[in-house]
């Protein structure tokens, strides 16, 4: 974490009574939003199946009721998909703005024999919140609307503006939010946006996630020939595009572990000694990521550390290479043609276009004589970095810290969430990243949780952190 004195005056320090009275809302009212978050999570808002469709309208139906009740003007919009849910507080002008982001539609809860408790018949165990979408994210968004709620009857109001947008078609790869953003630019604008979607990276650690990496992946194609030849009549004298493949393939990285394709690393911000020591204190657990991945060893780019290479830059890995014979026995074939995937995740500022076309450019140059190349791109997603001298940061982490009683860990991650590079280019909000799970919810798998502790914490958190980015961000 930065030094203390780096930060915002309003981070320093707040006031026990800014927690004290929204810690007594919720002892009072702890059975009831407990209640309320498990009738959310026993409907089945299944995105990817048609069969379930109308449970995802149930559910966007009874967030808009919850948004309510929470005292905002809400709003169900239907798209070509499932329906995004809108809300807003009342208007303060000249207020700063903060939209919170959230999805109400969970993945699918095969194979059910797996469960010890029915997916989606939520119960509560040893702690645990017991469901599909627990965590990801019915739990998560549900805890920022019980904190407006909390607010409206403590204070009679929001101390700054609020905006919620919760799809349902997160676990689908949101083909609507953006154009939906779009349409609603005007009414969504906002200075922040909070996301809960993800993991502290240990318990009693209160984490603010600021760097996602982001994606180029492309398709390589070769071809030397018209069909396949007879190793003995045409071997010595024609071109084999799987030695070719292989070939270019091993010009695109050096023995350093770094990427040689030109001007690859040109945009790439790199890692400072700040953020060095920011990483540095991460509790991250190197002999158990290497048991858990049952590996010996951590190769790669040198000099940088490993959560530095798995975080903060980019990468190159090959996921599949095709071609030839592969069956039992052999064939003396000379195949025409060969095939490779490959991608690179990628950090802030590569352009994953550009990345692209450099990928295309090299692989095109090193191709030996004879050889046909054809690269296609299969996906793109942009990196994102939270700038952490936003007051935004800080007025959150201010909030984290008086909730937890522990410091903040800034964390990276390795994978990418495309909405919030959406939330961040189409609405102009800053991304703050407020995870409330657990590495070990079971995200995706059988026996999904969220832990009570965890929910009633984001609630706290979300409350506060309203607060404290009201004051850092009206005060500007
Ligand atoms: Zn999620």
């Amino acid at each position: 974490m930065p030094p203390a004195d780096d930060r915002p005056e309003t981070a320093a320090r707040v006031a026990a009574s800014q927690v004290a009275d929204v810690a007594g809302y919720l002892a009072a009212h702890r059975d009831r939003v407990l209640a309320e978050l498990l009738d959310l999570l026993r409907i089945p808002s299944v995105s990817t199946d048609p069969a379930h469709a109308g449970d995802v309208a149930r559910a966007a139906d009874f967030v808009a009721d919850a948004l309510r009740r929470a005292g905002l003007e809400a709003e169900v919009h239907p798209t070509a998909g499932h329906p995004v849910v809108t809300a807003a507080s009342r208007e303060i002008p000249g207020a700063p703005t903060v939209l919170i982001y959230g999805h109400y539609d969970v993945q699918p809860a095969e194979p059910l024999e797996a469960w010890t408790t029915p997916p989606f018949d939520a119960t509560i165990r040893d702690g645990r919140i017991l469901a599909r979408g627990a965590s990801d994210d019915k739990g998560q968004f549900f805890a920022h609307v019980k904190a407006v709620e909390a607010l409206q009857a403590l204070d009679g109001g929001l101390p700054l503006n609020v905006r919620f947008v919760v799809e349902g078609e997160e676990e689908i790869g949101s083909p609507h939010l953006t154009p939906f953003l779009l349409q609603h630019r005007g009414a969504l604008e906002a200075d922040v946006a909070l996301v809960s979607d993800g993991a502290m990276v240990a318990p009693e650690t209160p984490t603010i996630t600021y760097g996602l990496r982001g994606l180029t992946y492309v398709t390589v194609r070769v071809r030397t020939a018209g069909r396949d030849l007879h190793s003995g009549a045409y071997g010595g004298g024609v071109a084999n595009p799987l030695n070719a493949l292989a070939a270019m393939i091993a010009t695109l990285k050096d023995a350093d572990g770094r990427i040689a394709v030109a001007g690859f690393y040109d945009d790439v911000v790199e890692v400072d000694e700040a953020e060095r020591a920011r990483l540095a204190a991460v509790p991250f657990d190197r002999d158990a990521f290497m048991a858990d991945a049952s590996i010996a060893v951590t190769p790669g780019e040198a000099g940088y550390g490993l959560l530095e290479r798995l975080w903060a830059r980019p990468t190159l890995d090959v996921h599949g290479l095709g071609g030839g014979f592969v069956g039992r026995g052999s064939k003396t074939v000379i195949p025409a043609e060969g095939i490779a995937k490959l991608s690179c995740r990628l950090v802030a500022n590569q352009d994953p276009q550009r990345v692209f076309r450099l990928l295309d450019e090299h692989l095109r140059r090193v191709a030996p004589e004879g050889v046909d190349v054809d690269v296609s791109l299969e996906g793109a997603g942009e990196p994102a970095l939270t700038p952490l001298e936003h007051p935004a940061v800080a007025a959150t982490a201010a909030a984290l810290e008086a909730v937890w009683g522990r410091p903040v860990v800034y964390a990276r991650t390795g994978g990418s969430i495309p909405v919030v590079v959406e939330l961040q280019r189409v609405l102009g909000a800053v991304p703050v990243l407020l995870d409330m799970g657990l590495e070990d919810d079971r995200l995706h798998a059988p026996n999904e949780k969220f832990e009570v502790r965890h929910y009633l914490q984001g609630i706290l958190a979300s409350a506060v952190a309203l607060r404290t980015l009201a004051a850092a961000l009206g005060a500007r």
